[in-house]
């Protein structure tokens, strides 16, 4: 995390605007804190999918308990949740991830660690893991933006961080160019995790966006083949039902 004196030299800027924040020593402008959409405040009939807790849109929905997507896919995590709703996230995401704008990660951690202890028992998160990256990529990058939340999370909530309880085995294409079907596919066997790690344990994956679900179920699977006991998840952004 920053201190008061390296904000002097590079000021601290906002997830949102993106410049410098005001007041001097805060995560976010004060007049940006109430800028990107949480999912309980999108919750347009207050009910959310009991498996990946986004708000859910349509009448069809709300009857089944949950979204269209996990209507069409069954999952191997228990449950999760996202602080924000992805629409309006999208610059600042892109920002994070791509143009070096790591120190986001302190605003959006203390979120996601004020989520999490809200949402789930403490048993549900024995061990925290980021969604790994490619390590050419990490290499590339210079960091990887799920385990930067990974370990603010741990930082808040004093839970043990899992940093290499996962791996990325398998180089896998450009996520925006393929299929469902096709991204499922390519995942598969994508991941290992570490049995020394992860068995016996309850996992709580990290990662920043959850879309279809299939990331989350690649990884579920490597911590369950390895002896996890379950798996849930929290993100960041989650996109709407549909
Ligand atoms: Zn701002
Ligand atoms: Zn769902």
């Amino acid at each position: 995390m920053l201190t008061a004196s390296a904000d002097l030299v590079f000021p601290r800027r906002c997830p949102v605007c993106d410049r410098p924040v005001r007041p001097f020593g805060a995560l976010i402008c004060d007049e940006c804190s109430n800028k990107p959409v949480r999912t309980e405040d999108a919750a347009k009939y207050g009910v959310f999918c009991r498996k990946c807790g986004r708000p859910l849109k349509t009448p069809e929905s709300v009857a089944d308990g949950r979204c269209g997507s996990c209507r069409d896919q069954g999952h191997l995590f228990m449950r999760g949740t996202a602080v924000f709703m992805y629409a309006g996230m999208k610059d600042s995401l892109y920002r994070f991830k791509y143009e070096g704008r790591a120190e986001y990660a302190d605003y959006y951690a203390g979120e996601m660690a004020l989520k999490l202890t809200g949402y789930f028992r403490p048993d549900e998160a024995q061990l925290i893991v980021p969604v790994p990256l490619d390590k050419n990529r990490q290499k590339s990058r210079g960091y990887n933006q799920a385990g930067l939340l990974a370990g603010g999370i741990c930082k808040r909530t004093g839970l043990p961080l899992g940093e290499h309880a996962l791996e990325r085995v398998r180089r896998t294409l450009p996520m925006k160019s393929v299929t469902a079907a096709e991204r499922r596919d390519n995942l598969k066997n994508a991941f290992i995790a570490h049995s020394n790690d992860v068995k016996f344990k309850m996992i709580m994956l990290v990662d920043d966006i959850y879309t279809t679900g299939a990331t989350m179920d690649a990884c579920a699977m490597a911590c369950l083949s390895a002896g996890a006991a379950g798996v849930s998840f929290i993100t960041l952004a989650i996109g709407e039902d549909a």
